[in-house]
């Protein structure tokens, strides 16, 4: 018998579902069920569309309605949203937003991607500004677009330094106007450690940026123009822009009552079916185990989605697919800097109260005589006893994403840390050394087996002052003269 099977959401995880239930089965009935305007658009492409960068609106449409229906029989209902999962009757209920008629649609199986949405903190003053803006999709990018070319703003306030926040400071930064970050947090990007936050800190404040940390939003005056922030201080700003995370789109489900997890992402088993087995749900809406320990995480972001909606269209025809759970790699340009990482980083070790031994190193991203090498800072967490690699971080110019990438993939092969020595990696002068970074973070991690060398970390530095420890600099001049410890000895 012909399947019947409705996706709720048309973007990363829904359109890639879709297309991958057609490759299944020639004749199944497929229905896209998306309450915009939009379908399969590029989310991580919009904040350069606002700068520029990218210069044509039309190159964020990946997928149009009419290039999927055309390429994969499939029905595409764009204005439509889904207001209830009525799962005893196996249907749900549509609001056809152009016509405004409700129906109900029925179902052998539902794939649930609804993403998740802006957090917008009930903030004193909010609902009386007309230039607070939030992005994720299209029509947010098109309000804060006009709202710029109509208003030509002089200053903005991004609140909020996640990677979504630092993109939007970059491309205002690009229009000329001149931005403030807020972040509530001693440090942005919090994926990566404190320390190696420093280094994007810095660089924004070269970049021109108002860097304001260990500070939020107590409330809006002025229509907007005006911010009051925690510690009382004022900032007189054109337009806001409030990037302080987001949650998983759930109403449906909650409504439904299938089985929700903490963070209040959809329950998925690692085959990705929800509290009903006819119901499959993928992207930033759900909550699963992650791939190191395989604690229930909510990971909003666009690669696991796409493998998700491909896995669960496998699996409701009897694949089997595990999904092995995501790592959170993910890799951000902040002005001229890379900043990507995978895994956990200290504070999550940290909290899970996992023992790691943490070493950095600063190799140059390609050979030091070859024009254009620039210092990469890179960080490796493992386990100390069976040197499992728990995660990897990075900042620099050039060469970030690669080795980043790299690394997530020897955690996925449960490579050991001082087997990263071993690694045979690609090697000419305008692309890394003979010895690559991430071959030198084995070695390292070799040295400190062997019982070579130990590290300490730089917090605890103060102790080591204060325990009247012996301090010596092996550094170069040059790099001495930038800063250095109290106390040190320079050779
Ligand atoms: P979405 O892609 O958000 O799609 C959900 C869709 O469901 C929406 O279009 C919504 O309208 C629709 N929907 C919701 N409820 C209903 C309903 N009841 N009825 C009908 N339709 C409904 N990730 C990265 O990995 N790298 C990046 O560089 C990156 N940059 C980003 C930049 C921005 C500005 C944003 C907003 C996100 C970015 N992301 C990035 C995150 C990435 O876009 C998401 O992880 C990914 O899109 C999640 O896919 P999804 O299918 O779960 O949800």
């Amino acid at each position: 018998m012909k399947k019947k099977i409705l996706i709720i959401g048309g973007v990363a995880g829904g359109a890639s579902a879709a297309t991958r239930l057609r490759r299944n089965d020639e004749f199944a009935e497929i229905i896209l069920f998306e309450r915009g305007e939009y379908i399969s658009f590029a989310n991580c492409g919009l904040p350069y569309y606002i700068g520029g960068v990218i210069e044509n609106r039309s190159s964020l449409i990946v997928q149009s309605k009419e290039d999927i229906e055309a390429k994969f029989n499939i029905d595409v209902r764009i204005f439509s949203e889904v207001i209830s999962i009525n799962k005893d009757k196996k249907t749900i209920t549509v609001n056809n937003l152009k016509e405004n008629k409700i129906y109900e649609e029925s179902y052998d199986n539902l794939i649930i991607s609804t993403g998740a949405m802006p957090i917008k903190p009930n903030i004193e003053g909010a609902s009386d500004a007309l230039n607070i803006f939030t992005i994720r999709n299209i029509p947010d990018t098109d309000n804060i677009k006009n709202f710029i070319n109509n208003n030509k703003p002089k200053t903005a306030v991004v609140v909020g330094g996640g990677f979504i926040g630092l993109e939007m400071v970059e491309n205002l930064q690009h229009l000329g106007i001149k931005v403030t970050l807020v972040e509530m947090a001693p440090q942005v990007m919090t994926p990566i450690d404190f320390e190696l936050a420093q280094i994007i800190h810095l660089h924004l404040k070269d970049k021109g940026v108002n860097l304001i940390l260990n500070n939020g939003v107590k409330a809006f005056k002025d229509k907007g123009k005006k911010i009051i922030l925690s510690d009382g201080k004022e900032i007189s700003t054109d337009m806001v822009i409030l990037a302080i995370g987001v949650r998983p789109e759930n109403i449906l489900a909650k409504n439904a009552l299938l089985t929700l997890g903490e963070r209040g992402g959809i329950l998925v088993n690692e085959f990705l079916q929800t509290s009903d087995p006819a119901i499959y749900a993928v992207g930033d809406v759900i909550e699963t185990n992650d791939f190191l320990t395989k604690k229930l995480s909510n990971i909003p972001l666009a690669g696991p989605a796409n493998k998700q909606g491909r896995i669960a269209a496998d699996n409701i025809y009897g694949k089997g697919e595990k999904y092995i759970g995501a790592l959170g790699t993910s890799v951000a340009k902040v002005f001229d800097l890379t900043v990507a990482s995978t895994g956990y980083n200290e504070k999550i070790l940290k909290a899970l109260n996992l023992k790691y031994n943490a070493i950095h190193a600063h190799p140059l991203s390609n050979a030091g005589y070859y024009p254009g090498g620039a210092s990469i800072s890179i960080k490796l967490l493992y386990n100390p006893e069976t040197e499992e690699i728990y995660g990897a971080q990075a900042v620099g110019i050039k060469g970030v994403d690669k080795r980043i990438d790299v690394l997530a993939t020897a955690i996925y092969s449960k490579l050991k840390a001082s087997e990263l020595r071993n690694l045979e990696l690609s090697y000419a002068p305008p692309f890394s050394s003979a010895k690559d970074p991430v071959n030198m973070l084995g070695y390292v991690a070799e040295n400190i087996k062997r019982e070579l060398v130990k590290t300490f970390q730089w917090y605890e530095v103060k102790n080591l002052i204060k325990e009247k420890a012996f301090l010596l600099d092996i550094r170069e001049k040059v790099e001495r003269d930038l800063g250095t410890i109290e106390t040190s000895i320079h050779i």
